[in-house]
């Protein structure tokens, strides 16, 4: 049975039910949030949508990260504010119709990546993505989540991946992975301190990303295992904002950590992995989630400090850049490993931002890349994206995650452009190659 559902028809139910859903997610936290914004504007410039949009010759005001909020806000109001209930009593309240939910669809299921680049530059310091991620909750509860990213969705929850990767495939594209790339990876093997889990994504389309972790793992001489029950990094449930997914999707992976044994958990080269087990896990599963969460770029540099794994090969000749991914990078904090690792590996290494954290986001995180109605959208953030590369005139762009490096060769592909994007675990892997 689906757990998300994505229902054509907007009645009198669902616009309650998002109203309800909204009223009872503000806490003081959120009430601040919604307080706090003077309506500088300043988050208009921040966002990859309103600028690809600006840079298309268009201004389009709803696309200021603001704006995103502005109906949780006047929900807010008439029920916490003492105006906002002397106006509902009047009669001059909230009144939400269909093409008002419709909207909402828009501004946070298809112009939002969860980015966090806003919040960076908001002088508030309100957290945009926070109040996003309400209004996603609210229309998911609705029944109004996006249909790609609904069956999405249901497929992780019924067949353990969003694209269906189920165990018997996990454990086939090992084995094609093993064959092909001659590389060896233990599984289940107990007792290990490490668990690393792919994601799916790489698992399908990028098993080359998947094989050079391995034989990263395997070269730095760590204990380590993948599982057949924790064998599913993404986690849909959180673009979609539903609880019950979030939680279960998790769920898998603490029950394959904790029959393993393992102190670490090592995630892929995926965004929003890491955000799920670093920052959302520990507090779905405050008591049982006793695990350092690492992510694989972390753990090569950590590897690196330890004299684990030496890199003395230069394998990237031509300019490069380095695409940051936002989970991992501006809100993981991860943004000092990819550069150090990046030097070590390229001969013309140029930032294309002077500031780590305000790197720009590929335009496909948050699940916007699964959404066919928001390719409009995510081919004109893509332009704001380009502009950087071709700042520092940079073909090569090396990556760390695998959903970034699909939305940006999507955009290449469609707006006709060559940038190169590859992993930085490839890479590394093949700086080791020659070494004994
Ligand atoms: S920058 Fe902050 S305060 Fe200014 S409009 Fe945006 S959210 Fe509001
Ligand atoms: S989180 Fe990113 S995509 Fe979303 S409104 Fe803020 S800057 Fe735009």
């Amino acid at each position: 049975m689906a757990v998300v559902v994505s229902k054509e028809e907007i009645g009198k139910e669902e616009i309650e039910k998002f109203y309800q859903f909204c009223k009872n997610s503000i806490n003081t936290e959120v009430a601040a949030y919604l307080e706090a914004c003077v309506r500088c504007g300043i988050c208009a410039e921040a966002c990859l949508f309103y600028m690809g949009e600006n840079v298309a010759g268009r201004i389009d005001p709803t696309l200021t990260p603001a704006y995103k909020a502005d109906l949780l806000r006047d929900i807010y109001k008439e029920n916490y504010t003492f105006w906002g209930r002397i106006k509902k009593l009047l009669g001059f309240g909230v009144k939400i119709t269909p093409e008002d939910l419709k909207e909402q669809v828009k501004l946070v299921f298809y112009t939002c990546t969860n980015c966090d680049r806003c919040t960076k530059a908001c002088p508030m310091g309100i957290d945009t993505p926070r109040l996003v991620s309400i209004v996603r909750g609210a229309l998911t509860y609705a029944g109004l989540t996006p249909k790609d990213l609904a069956e999405a969705t249901n497929l992780s929850v019924e067949k353990g991946s969003p694209l269906g990767v189920d165990v018997q495939t996990f454990l086939q594209r090992l084995e094609f992975i093993a064959d092909e790339y001659e590389v060896e990876i233990p599984i289940d093997k107990a007792p290990s301190d490490y668990l690393y889990l792919p994601s799916s994504i790489e698992l399908m389309k990028f098993p080359s990303s998947v094989a050079s972790a391995v034989k990263v793992l395997n070269r730095s001489g760590v204990k380590w295992t993948m599982s057949t029950i924790a064998h599913e990094a993404t986690n849909f449930g959180l673009f979609a904002q539903s609880r019950e997914v979030t939680k279960e999707m998790l769920r898998r992976v603490l029950e394959g950590a904790k029959a393993l044994g393992v102190k670490h958990i090592i995630t892929p080269e995926c965004g929003h992995a890491y955000q799920s087990m670093r920052f959302v896990a520990p507090n779905i599963f405050p008591r049982e989630w006793n695990f350092e969460v690492i992510n694989i770029v972390e753990f090569i540099e950590k590897m690196i400090e330890k004299g684990n794994l030496k890199i003395t090969k230069k394998v990237l000749k031509e300019r490069s850049t380095l695409h940051d991914s936002c989970q991992i990078g501006r809100r993981g904090g991860v943004l000092r490993e990819p550069r150090k690792i990046l030097n070590m590996l390229a001969e013309d290494f140029k930032d294309s931002v002077l500031i780590p954290e305000h790197n720009i986001c590929c335009g496909g995180g948050g699940g916007v890349l699964v959404i066919a109605d928001a390719d409009y959208y995510r081919q004109k953030a893509f332009i704001s994206k380009m502009t950087l590369f071709d700042k520092v005139g940079a073909k090569t762009i090396v990556c760390y995650c695998a959903n970034c490096m699909l939305a940006l060769n999507k955009g290449s592909q469609e707006l006709k452009r060559d940038y190169k994007f590859v992993s930085i675990v490839e890479l590394v892997a093949e700086a080791l190659e020659d070494q004994s």
